[in-house]
């Protein structure tokens, strides 16, 4: 008889904050998948639970977003956690985690030190790689199609096998392929999994594709200039490279962080769909030489390329408070747009509070779901490879409410009955076997 342990230590009926502790009973070996950060009301960063780092054996980053990396620096502390993860999701993390530490230093329990010590501590792995880390504990990493380097990971942990999806995307897009689905084996005890998207289906990629290009080129034709807010991984390199594939010949300016993250990218060819084409859009792009060029940016016809994807600061702010006030310039937000957020504020209002001043938009606006996640049709079909077998499926990362609705539809429709969905941190599941 062997029990596993399964903690949501955050993403409990919340997305974001992704940090899940899975731990064999019997042999004390546990694999920490994730420590990310989410921001309150005062976009201050919330921290998952606290874990002793002794009590954890290894660490797993899926990928380099902060709402899976941002607390896992809290962990080195006084100690060394071996932490697993592509090494395109290393670099992107530390690029991420050090400008959180700039932005919110003040409210975060950790500083440089302690980033520098788990940068020394992680171990690089590959797609494909079996990575012993101790007698009864070894990881798979599989790419997740998510981001850059992302990656689902399967944990044989005692005789359990447990498959955690991270943040995954079943479906390829102008910048990755969709997540390796087909190397997922067959005999999963546990799946923890995300839920984004339980109550959104996405439109078809070729189409949300098309739709961008023909706002863009009316816009450009017009005499008018485009800005696109957008992450700094994942993105902003995904509306660079179909702005390239479809042949646009207007300037397109990428400023802030993503500018570095395109970089590291391009340097990591074998995760991308088509290493070319991205290699082109790079290479497309205009990196921004000054202040003054800044300052200018909006005479001409451009599009503008930059984060804060839900205008929470960054270098998008100063393109945001010039182009919003022409008529003839669009705002596009290519992202879902979280309650409270500037990004929020436009699509629903027309308008938003930044730096204290609420600023009217005249550009027109737009919203494309041109989401990295797995939508609804593709959770459910996801769930229904496990159908059959006993496998037990804990869904993280979701909105609670919607989530439920979900599963019961599920059981309703399919008669699945095996999806667990965590309410708060803290909820442990207990497995027997
Ligand atoms: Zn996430
Ligand atoms: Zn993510």
């Amino acid at each position: 008889m062997s029990k596993l342990e399964i903690k949501a230590l955050g993403a409990a009926g919340e997305v974001g904050r992704a940090a899940i502790l899975v731990r064999s009973r019997e042999t004390g070996s546990a694999v920490l998948l994730d420590y990310g950060v989410n921001f309150d009301a005062n976009d201050r960063p919330v921290l998952p639970l606290h874990v002793r780092p002794r009590d954890v054996t290894c660490a797993v980053l899926s990928h380099a977003h902060l709402d899976h990396c941002g607390a896992f620096p809290s962990l080195y502390v006084s100690y060394e956690v071996p932490l697993y993860a592509t090494p395109l999701t290393i670099e992107l993390g530390d690029l991420l985690i050090k400008d959180l530490l700039k932005l919110s230093g003040y409210y975060l329990p950790y500083e440089h030190r302690e980033v520098c010590k788990m940068l020394e501590c992680t171990v690089p792995v590959t797609y494909g790689e079996i990575v012993e880390v101790s007698k009864d504990l070894t990881l798979t990493f599989l790419n997740a199609g998510h981001v850059p380097g992302s990656s689902m990971v399967v944990i044989d942990i005692d005789g359990w096998r447990v498959l955690y999806t991270g943040d995954f995307n079943p479906n390829p897009s102008a910048l990755l392929n969709g997540a390796d689905l087909l190397n997922i084996p067959q005999d999963v005890d546990v799946v923890i999994m995300e839920g984004t998207y339980t109550s959104g289906v996405h439109p078809p990629r070729e189409q949300l594709e098309k739709q961008l290009i023909e706002i863009v080129l009316s816009v450009l034709e017009e005499g008018g200039c485009v800005l696109i807010p957008s992450f700094t991984v994942g993105r902003a390199q995904e509306v660079l490279t179909i702005l390239v594939k479809y042949g646009i010949d207007y300037p397109i300016i990428v400023d802030g962080l993503a500018r570095v993250a395109n970089e590291i990218i391009a340097r990591y060819p074998h995760y991308l769909r088509d290493y070319r084409l991205y290699r082109k859009a790079v290479e497309t792009a205009i990196e921004v030489p000054s202040e003054y060029f800044r300052r200018n940016v909006g005479r001409e016809p451009c599009i503008v390329i930059s984060p804060a994807g839900m205008l929470k600061g960054g270098a998008v702010i100063q393109y945001f408070k010039k182009l919003s006030r022409n008529r003839r310039n669009a705002i596009i937000l290519p992202s879902f747009q979280a309650p409270g957020t500037p990004g929020f504020q436009v699509l629903t209002r027309g308008r938003a509070v930044i730096e204290n001043q609420e600023i009217k938009v005249e550009a027109k606006i737009f919203w494309l779901d041109l989401s990295a996640h797995a939508g609804k049709r593709e959770l459910e079909q996801f769930i229904l490879r496990f159908a059959d077998r006993e496998t037990t499926i804990v869904m993280v990362h979701t909105n609670l409410i919607s989530a439920l609705k979900f599963v019961s539809n599920l059981y309703t429709r399919h008669g699945v009955d095996n999806v667990v969905v965590p309410h708060t941190a803290g909820e442990t599941l207990i497995l027997d076997k």
